[in-house]
């Protein structure tokens, strides 16, 4: 049936493509070939719309997961199919998810946090809910029971009502960014309504070997299949990049590893026994990667309930600099997504210790150039910002890209300063042909004139130039 209402018919006789498939195709493209963005990210953050089979597959898979340390103070603990982290901070421990009942909680929970010292010195300090579903909040009451009824349980208010482990409510219809601490963790909230009203994801710190990041917790991935529902969620991850990309966040944590790749992240780290290299963490760029292919899943999603959707698709591009790039002779770089390249769009460098900058249009090859109108010197650090466009089709996203001066205008032997051989060699190549990017070429107007053996004779110290 799906495979009949992909097609469109269009005057003529050929087919369209649906917007459903092009929303899947566009999540593919935004992988961008990378084999793990495929294979747990795109294939199953998109199952909800194209692979059944895989969502019933997934959901039998409940072997236990041995606890596992995934950061200095952060533990996962559980099924394949869905956990619970565990987080140690310097008031005690504190949860995010509490498994699936009682029993999950005696078997998992309890002997877990025994065995990494809790005690009247290191208590259960706080607990934080994802959403109100049994798999997340199952263990709620009986944590309860067991740690006493001090410690707070944080949950989206959208999924309060009825729940009898009294949750404080996070404000699931405040769309912003909510702080709150979470036993001692200063945790960012952001609700993501759509799993459930109350999904909360959030931005939670961790330290890799003594060193602080930010990881996206992404609070609810399956989506009811309506249109209020699937457009709640495609805002709510519209919302996470943002907030991915605001809190330099670096990777994600999700209670149903099976889906994010943590279970992959997992298995990697206890089969080499080791957490250097953290697989957690993929950086920002990455992360931005995999959020923008998450919501091309949910515009697809989108387009599947409601016919009359029209949702620009999210092209991820990146920018890069071209050759003999950042040079004092040459600021260039390209930028393409993986629909071609980027063209007539503005990119700006700037320079990190002057502060100077320069914009440039792309040509059709999407390569902007500022040649040398922008002054740098060889240990500057210069950058290169694609602020990003749209139009009703597309939104091509933001790029951006640093990179450290590496060859010196006028330094035509390269030995670091400029001499009086290099305004030799200039003045012998005037009007030659020359290597396009070449130090001969100073000003970076791509001709050797008298007007860089000039420039360059400015720049060569009194020692060096007296004649
Ligand atoms: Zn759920």
């Amino acid at each position: 049936m799906l495979a009949t209402a992909a097609l469109t018919a269009v005057p003529g006789g050929a087919f369209a493509q649906s917007q459903r498939d092009i929303h899947l195709e566009a999540a593919t493209r935004n992988t961008g070939g990378d084999k793990f963005l495929k294979d747990w990210t795109r294939d199953r953050y998109c199952m909800y719309v194209d692979n059944p089979a895989l969502l019933a597959e997934i959901r039998t898979q409940r072997a236990p997961v041995p606890m596992t340390q995934i950061f200095d103070d952060v533990w996962f603990v559980g099924f394949q199919n869905v956990g619970q982290f565990i987080l140690k901070n310097s008031t005690g421990f504190a949860l995010v998810d509490t498994l699936n009942n009682t029993a999950d909680v005696d078997a998992y929970t309890v002997p877990a946090l025994q065995s990494l010292g809790i005690g009247p010195q290191s208590p259960l300090v706080g607990a934080y809910i994802t959403h109100g579903h049994g798999d997340h909040d199952g263990g709620a009451s009986r944590l309860r029971s067991l740690y006493g009824p001090g410690f707070p349980i944080y949950l989206g208010s959208g999924d309060a009502a009825g729940k009898t482990y009294a949750p404080i409510q996070l404000d699931s219809s405040n769309l912003g960014y909510q702080s709150f601490t979470l036993g001692g963790r200063p945790l960012t909230v952001l609700a993501s309504p759509g799993h459930t009203p109350g999904t909360m994801s959030a931005i939670v710190p961790v330290r890799d070997n003594g060193i602080e990041h930010k990881l996206l917790m992404v609070g609810g991935t399956a989506i009811p299949m309506n249109i209020a529902a699937s457009r709640g969620y495609l805002s709510a991850v519209e919302r996470m990049y943002q907030a991915a990309k605001d809190f330099n966040a670096v990777g994600t944590l999700h209670p149903h590893g099976i889906i994010d790749g943590g279970n992959q992240h997992m298995a990697d780290i206890n089969a080499r026994g080791s957490r250097t290299a953290n697989p957690y963490i993929i950086g920002n760029e990455k992360l931005l990667r995999t959020v923008a292919i998450m919501r091309q899943c949910g515009a697809a999603q989108v387009a599947q309930v409601d016919a009359t959707a029209q949702d620009p698709v999210w092209r991820v591009t990146s920018i890069a600099f071209d050759a003999e790039s950042p040079s004092p002779s040459r600021i260039a770089a390209r930028v393409q997504s993986d629909w071609g390249p980027v063209a007539n769009q503005e990119v700006t460098f700037s320079v990190g210790n002057s502060g100077a900058s320069c914009t440039a249009r792309t040509n059709a090859d999407g390569l902007a150039a500022c040649g040398s109108r922008l002054s740098v010197s060889p240990r500057d650090e210069v950058k290169a910002v694609f602020a990003g466009s749209s139009n009703a089709e597309y939104v091509d996203l933001p790029s951006v890209r640093s990179a450290l001066v590496s060859s010196l205008a006028c330094d035509v032997d390269s030995n670091g300063s400029v001499n009086r051989n290099d305004i030799s060699a200039i003045m012998a190549g005037i009007g030659k042909p020359f290597r396009a990017g070449s130090a001969l070429d100073a000003d970076g107007d791509g001709k050797v004139t008298a007007s860089d053996a000039r420039m360059c004779t400015q720049r060569c110290s009194k020692e060096q130039c007296a004649l």
